[in-house]
């Protein structure tokens, strides 16, 4: 297992500041391994979901591990294509966007799935069988980890609801559609397998309406581990459970299978790094205040994530129970109760698993600057994206 230590952590925080997101390249192409050699195969195509980490140097590192790319925005296809990309190996999994963005994506020649009905028709209408799409289906389980995350349910705004296959059946029909590929994106943090299991009957019973099919794209939702006792994925025996009903099912034998994996491959790799401003003892709790808050990493108050937080400036101190929090004026808690080293001001807090959905949903909220990245490779630490300075707070600014 590949780990950054305390000290290389500290020395970077020293050398490029706090707050500060730490990555580190092995630790991807550890986890990259870990998913090829369970799902061996080689009708199995792995796209990284880049939405997680879209920074260009980290977009290349996966490029060189000979991964694909999985894009939410037609800024993110044109961020890949930016990172060295073919259009081949670049899939567009479009959400209620608009369809000029489709259109572009088509004149860009990637991989395109379409996930609403409207946008299928219009599609057919423009393009007919010229160009191949797949169609997000939505197939009404229930799975992840809360409401928030879970995409696959009968309230959920994301894909063509499976009970409205017939629509689709006449629109392909009518426009003559290539439909080349079947996708379900249930949601994140699953740690049941029969949540894709489930997922995968649901598409097997339809897809021998769709006679011209290559490929079926199950998306993502594999759970990672946060802390000690969490269950993540158990990835080798969902990639038996899979092949085992691909294999047993007679259409479904020739498929490839894709995956889109966000979290699973960048989440571990990301340390976020912030130092103590103050602490302060109150009735209730003992307050640690860092140097940052929701404004560079949302994910605790956006929808109750846990990050692991270790004092890495005294890390075989006494721990204590403390508050951990920002320094917003608007509440931003890290975490409650939890146990910590105990702290004092000045000391670096390092956040674990801060890759995915860390600086990607970081904003300048009360005008601070978004954070510096770090990106380790064999040991030595580079800058790939520097902090923001005051003039970047009033750059698309007009009437100065
Ligand atoms: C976000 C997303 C993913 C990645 O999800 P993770 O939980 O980060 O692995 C994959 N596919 C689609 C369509 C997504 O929207």
């Amino acid at each position: 297992m590949q780990q950054l230590t305390n000290e290389q952590l500290i020395q970077a925080a020293q050398q490029f500041g706090t707050p500060l997101y730490v990555y580190h390249s092995e630790k991807i192409s550890e986890k990259y391994q870990q998913l090829t050699t369970a799902f061996h195969k080689s009708n199995t195509k792995i796209f990284y979901a880049c939405k997680a980490l879209t920074n260009i140097s980290i977009l290349k590192h996966i490029k060189s591990l000979g991964c694909n790319v999985d894009c939410s925005s037609i800024n993110e296809v044109k961020l890949a294509l930016y990172a060295g990309f073919k259009p081949t190996e670049i899939l567009y999994t479009s959400n209620g966007i608009a369809f000029n963005e489709i259109v572009e994506a088509k004149e860009l020649g990637v991989y395109i799935t379409i996930d609403s009905l409207s946008n299928l028709a219009k599609f057919g209408a423009a393009f007919g069988n010229t160009y191949p799409i797949s169609l997000r289906i939505r197939p009404n389980i229930m799975g992840g980890g809360n409401i928030q995350i879970s995409t696959g349910h009968d309230e959920s705004k994301f894909g063509i609801p499976i009970t409205q296959l017939q629509q689709i059946l006449e629109l392909v029909q009518q426009y003559n559609i290539n439909v080349q590929g079947l996708h379900i994106h249930t949601g994140s943090d699953i740690d049941n397998i029969d949540v894709f299991i489930k997922g995968i009957e649901v598409l097997f019973e339809i897809i021998h309406q769709f006679p011209n099919l290559k490929f079926i794209d199950l998306g993502s939702g594999f759970k990672v581990k946060y802390k000690e006792g969490d269950k993540p994925t158990d990835i080798s025996l969902l990639a038996q459970k899979i092949y085992e009903d691909f294999d047993n099912h007679p259409s479904a034998k020739n498929l490839e299978i894709w995956f889109e994996p966000g979290k699973f491959l960048v989440s571990e790799c990301g340390h976020f790094i912030t130092q103590v401003n103050v602490i302060k003892h109150n009735e209730e709790a003992t307050f640690i205040g860092v140097d940052s808050g929701f404004n560079h990493l949302i994910r605790p108050m956006f929808y109750g994530s846990y990050h692991t937080i270790k004092n890495i400036s005294n890390p075989n101190g006494e721990e204590q129970e403390y508050a951990v929090v920002g320094n917003l004026c608007e509440t931003d808690t890290f975490a409650w109760k939890r146990k910590i080293a105990t702290t004092q001001e000045g000391d670096y807090l390092c956040f674990s698993n801060a890759g995915a959905y860390g600086f990607e949903m970081s904003s300048n909220f009360n005008s601070r600057y978004k954070p510096a990245e770090v990106l380790f490779k064999n040991n030595e630490a580079s800058l790939i994206r520097r902090r923001d300075v005051f003039e970047d707070l009033l750059r698309n600014q007009t009437g100065l």
